[in-house]
């Protein structure tokens, strides 16, 4: 019989398996090897390595929940979920792994023809091809529906016009799904064309853009002038589902944010327990002054909380089961306990709290952008409440 007067540590549901464990053990080796002593240089560069990609193509961690015949890994959205937790254990907010493997890859399996899939995800596979999706624009973001980049047909390509901003993994992509409008005004007229951009003519990487945090992923906006794309690589069997085909994928993007999101609060709140324990002031360590324990108690039950709110909706999803708005619920009220964590602990390290050198600092600037991207969480509210 257990203890009740020790704590039990909470095992989440979906990480229970060897097979789960294992990739997990890979996957955080990968990251303490691979990307954890380079954030620094990431940071400047803008960008991680190409060797980054390749890397994690090798160790097989890309792609992981895609078919085998895909070269992916073949694994559930259980494995995709371990890399991404992994990764935030890490602190790691560089490596456009997200983008590229849990979203991009799903457009082509979901709705890419048999062709598209052998000729692109094996290449994502290895890291060979880095996928990223061009969704927003300079004049429209939340309301997806307005986008004004055109694909206009033109015999068998169509030649492609218009601009993205906020593009992630925007200087390795090789592959950019791109939302576009092939027909009329609305949702009806927008489609999903995949282009492979590396030496295109008429597409162009616009400027680094210069963020808050997140420094060490590539930013950027994206132009397209005159860019012709061949017809068959539209995604889907006819023009005009794109916006169909967005809505479809997004319960799992907005899954895939909160797992990072509660792994990076589970980070920060280690990160302070330790600290309290090492920084005195007035003789004692600051953790033994009762704002502190009260502070931790609460972040740790915050942390605690969202972690099994993720846990029911990450069972959902491997059940098929989880709905729009339960995901909006997840992302929205996950993204909202990191940032609130993370300020919090990094209240506890005081000055240190505000120097780039500490991790929780790169935490508190690299969190506060999970309540805009992937959906704001305005917009999760209103897809919520319009389900009341
Ligand atoms: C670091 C970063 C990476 C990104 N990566 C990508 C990417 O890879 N691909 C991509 O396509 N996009 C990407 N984005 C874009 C991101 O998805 C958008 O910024 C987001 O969807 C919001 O759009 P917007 O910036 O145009 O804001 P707007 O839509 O202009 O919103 C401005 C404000 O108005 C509020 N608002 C808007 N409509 C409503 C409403 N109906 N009700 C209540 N409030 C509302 C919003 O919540 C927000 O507070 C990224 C953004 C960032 C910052």
């Amino acid at each position: 019989m257990s203890d009740i007067l020790q704590p039990q540590p909470y095992v989440s549901p979906w990480m229970d398996d060897a097979d789960v464990t294992d990739l997990r053990t890979l996957a955080r080796t990968f990251f303490e090897r691979e990307v954890t002593p380079n954030l620094e240089r990431f940071a400047e560069q803008h960008q991680v390595d190409k060797e980054t990609w390749l890397a994690a193509g090798a160790a097989g961690l890309l792609c992981i929940s895609i078919p085998e015949e895909y070269g992916g890994g073949g694994g559930s959205f259980a494995h995709e979920a371990a890399v991404l937790w992994e990764q935030g254990r890490a602190g790691d907010d560089a490596f456009g792994y997200s983008v590229h493997s849990s979203i991009v890859a799903h457009y082509l399996l979901a709705y890419g023809s048999e062709e598209q899939k052998q000729r692109w995800l094996p290449r994502m596979a290895t890291g060979e091809l880095v996928g990223a999706v061009a969704m927003t624009e300079p004049g429209t973001g939340s309301d997806l529906q307005n986008i004004r980049t055109t694909a206009t047909r033109e015999g068998d390509h169509y030649v492609v016009n218009g601009s993205k901003t906020f593009i992630t993994n925007s200087s390795h992509a090789g592959l950019v799904v791109i939302v576009a409008r092939t027909g009329g005004e609305g949702a009806q007229g927008i489609s999903l064309i995949v282009a492979e951009v590396e030496g295109l003519e008429g597409f162009e990487r616009g400027r680094v853009l210069s963020k808050i945090g997140q420094h060490g992923q590539d930013t950027r906006e994206l132009a397209f002038t005159d860019m012709r794309v061949p017809t068959e690589n539209l995604l889907g069997t006819q023009e005009g589902q794109g916006f169909y085909q967005l809505m479809m994928q997004l319960p799992q993007e907005r899954l895939v944010i909160a797992v990072g999101a509660v792994a990076s609060a589970e980070l920060a709140y280690e990160l302070a327990l330790d600290y309290t324990k090492e920084r005195t002031a007035f003789g004692k360590p600051i953790g033994a002054f009762q704002n502190t324990r009260f502070t931790l108690a609460e972040v740790g039950t915050d942390v605690l909380a969202a972690r099994t709110f993720l846990d029911h909706c990450v069972g959902l999803h491997l059940d098929s089961r989880l709905d729009a708005a339960t995901a909006s619920r997840v992302k929205y009220w996950t993204t909202d306990v990191q940032c609130d964590v993370v300020d919090r602990c990094l209240q506890l390290f005081g000055g240190y709290g505000y120097m780039m050198e500490y991790p929780i600092a790169r935490l508190y600037a690299g969190a506060r952008v999970q309540k805009i991207y992937g959906g704001t969480n305005e917009i999760m509210k209103e897809l919520i409440s319009r389900t009341l």
